[in-house]
């Protein structure tokens, strides 16, 4: 049975990383097109102001609670999320199932050496894992259709798409049925984590909910987005107050 719950108007499922990957094994199974959104607190804000992204969360088969924002969130509504289920994670955990299951997966997305070194860590940790393609984000959009049939001719099962949030999501959005892949994910910063020019935060810093404050010590640029966070919680509040 789906669960969901709205935050800010938008969906988010209620999911374990078990279940998320569940749930795509049987859209894999069945052959059913299915985009999945690794939201964090920075998307469902960004959703407020930007009407295409907030269409794209509302058609998206799978919202999936990308950070403890999202966490946090879900409490101050007086509803509960099970766990993190984050872009990273879910690719190691679908990576490791696919290699057994023998899904193919095609990765786009981030710069061409960041984009080898992921693909190279990949097939390393996850023998047998079938990588049927792959192309950097950096393109035009008058590239857009070459991509689209590449990935269609190289027929995989799972499209990851790593070319940040929201261009990733919306492009997702837009081409995924003509790609064939049946499933579509937007992963963000995971080529970057997979090909170590990215560290991930240290388990204690996310279990404390502190992932963005390590992000930010390594990528002080990221500073105004990070003023998404405190900003989502305070309409959080807001959409608590009034319901
Ligand atoms: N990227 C890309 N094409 C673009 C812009 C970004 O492929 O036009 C890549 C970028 O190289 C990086 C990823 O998208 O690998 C963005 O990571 P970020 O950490 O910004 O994503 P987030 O998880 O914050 O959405």
């Amino acid at each position: 049975m789906k669960q969901r719950i709205d935050i800010l108007g938008c969906p988010v499922d209620v999911l374990t990383m078990a279940m998320a990957v569940e749930r795509i094994s049987k859209c894999i199974a069945q052959g059913q097109p299915c985009q999945v959104v690794t939201a964090n607190a920075e998307i469902l804000y960004a959703a407020q102001s930007d009407p295409g992204l907030f269409l794209v969360l509302h058609d998206a088969a799978l919202v999936t609670a990308d950070g403890m924002g999202v966490l946090l969130a879900a409490r101050i509504l007086g509803q509960s999320l099970p766990e993190r289920v984050a872009g990273v994670d879910l690719v190691h955990n679908l990576a490791q199932q696919g290699a057994k299951a023998g899904w193919r997966f095609y990765l786009l997305g981030a710069k061409p050496e960041v984009l080898r070194a992921a693909q190279e860590r990949l097939e390393m940790l996850y023998p047998g894992l079938q990588i049927v393609g792959s192309h950097h984000g950096y393109f035009a959009p008058e590239e857009n259709d070459a991509i689209v049939e590449n990935i269609r001719v190289s027929q995989p099962e799972i499209l990851l798409v790593a070319m940040g949030a929201p261009k990733q999501d919306k492009w997702l959005h837009d081409h995924l049925s003509k790609t064939g892949a049946i499933v579509g994910i937007g992963v963000g910063g995971t080529f970057d984590i997979l090909a170590g020019t990215v560290r991930r935060a240290p388990l204690w810093m996310q279990r404390l909910g502190l992932e963005w404050l390590f992000r930010l010590w390594q990528q002080p640029s990221r500073w105004r987005r990070t003023m998404a966070l405190p900003r989502f919680i305070w309409a959080v509040f807001c959409q608590r107050l009034r319901s």
